[in-house]
């Protein structure tokens, strides 16, 4: 198969779409209120997953078809055994940007390997740089490790470096000075975030929703000399400091007004195909993958999912039954 017009993944409102992100597995080693209970049921597991070979085909397929960037994540995507090979394949398939999205845990171990590896980027999330609050967010008294992990990537900068703040009202806006804070010495982008509608407990619904509107007011507040830039698809605006070496964005989840504009499929780690966030029902490429069919069988599944796209899938998140960002990787 050849990267011709035709196997380019275009989707009915004429989109191209040349992203994927990868969630390769649904476990993890913190328990973000936000993200999943204390007994979240890993549903996905064993034979049900997707091994690694199979990733291998998904990520050939993924490049035969013009893809240009994969963002591994998960659940945790370092607790999955084979991630340095996994980004090393897609380096190696052609992808021109792979990235990660990881809670950093794990990072000491790994980090030197994904570099060499190939690793473009990566996505750093930490919701708080206060060690009793890190650990009543994540339930799991790791805010040591994870800050030394930080602080060690902010300062041998090898690769670009966005942290991940999910803002919450009540809980750590107080953050936003401190994250701002590491903008001054670090060429880092800090990324606020909205909540989403996926989580266990529905934390969403209780109050804790701070909108991408209110968060620019508070930022706007507190640093009057802030300065504007507009950002690119997936933020809804930049912001930039006199003096700091790092950046500022407020990306909108629930607020978004950007689903014109996207250019990105996912995959669970239970091989579903999901068109768009918000979709309910992915299509299943694991059964598929099992058949032993054929490349362009696959393929052909790729653009059946994007057709499936919607113009906007915003609607749909009032109802969305998705229990946990874990399953979809953000
Ligand atoms: N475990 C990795 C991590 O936390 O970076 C990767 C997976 S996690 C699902 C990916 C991103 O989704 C994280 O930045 C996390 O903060 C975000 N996320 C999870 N649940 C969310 C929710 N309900 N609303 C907004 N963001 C959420
Ligand atoms: Fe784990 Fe990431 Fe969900 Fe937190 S947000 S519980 S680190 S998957």
């Amino acid at each position: 198969m050849s990267n011709s017009a035709k196997s380019l993944l275009v989707d009915t409102f004429s989109r191209s779409i040349d992203y994927v992100r990868i969630a390769v597995t649904s476990r993890c080693n913190l328990r973000c209120s936000y993200c999943m209970s204390e007994v979240h049921e890993d549903h996905f597991r064993g034979d049900s997953i997707l091994s690694k070979q199979e990733l291998f085909t998904i990520i050939e397929v993924l490049a035969s078809l013009g893809i240009t960037k994969i963002r591994f994540t998960g659940g945790e995507p370092l607790l999955h055994g084979d991630i340095v090979e996994l980004v090393h394949k897609a380096k190696n398939a052609g992808i021109t940007t792979v990235t990660l999205t990881t809670n950093g845990l794990l990072l000491d171990r790994f980090f030197p390997a994904l570099v060499d590896a190939g690793l473009d980027a990566i996505n750093f999330s930490i919701d708080t740089l206060d060690r009793e609050l890190y650990h009543t967010i994540t339930r799991r008294d790791e805010y040591g490790r994870v800050r030394d992990n930080l602080d060690r990537l902010l300062e041998s900068p090898v690769i670009p470096v966005k942290l991940n703040v999910v803002l919450m009202r009540g809980i750590n806006c107080d953050d936003i000075q401190r994250f701002v804070t590491l903008t001054r010495e670090h060429a880092v982008t800090v990324r606020f975030m909205e909540l989403q509608p996926f989580d266990d407990n529905q934390i969403w619904r209780t109050g804790k929703f701070l909108g991408a509107d209110k968060i620019q007011e508070l930022l706007k507040s507190s640093y009057p000399d802030i300065q504007t830039v507009r950002g690119h698809a997936t933020q809804y605006f930049s912001f930039t400091l006199p003096g700091h070496k790092g950046s500022i964005a407020i990306i909108p989840a629930f607020t978004r007004n950007f689903c014109g504009q996207c250019n990105k499929i996912r995959i669970t780690s239970d091989g579903k195909i999901i068109s768009c966030l918000y979709e309910k029902e992915g299509l299943m490429l694991l059964p598929l993958l099992r058949s032993h069919a054929g490349r362009e069988e696959i393929a052909d599944l790729f653009r059946k999912a994007v057709i499936k796209k919607p113009v906007d899938g915003k609607h749909a998140a009032r109802d969305s039954v998705r229990t946990s960002m874990s399953e979809i990787g953000g």
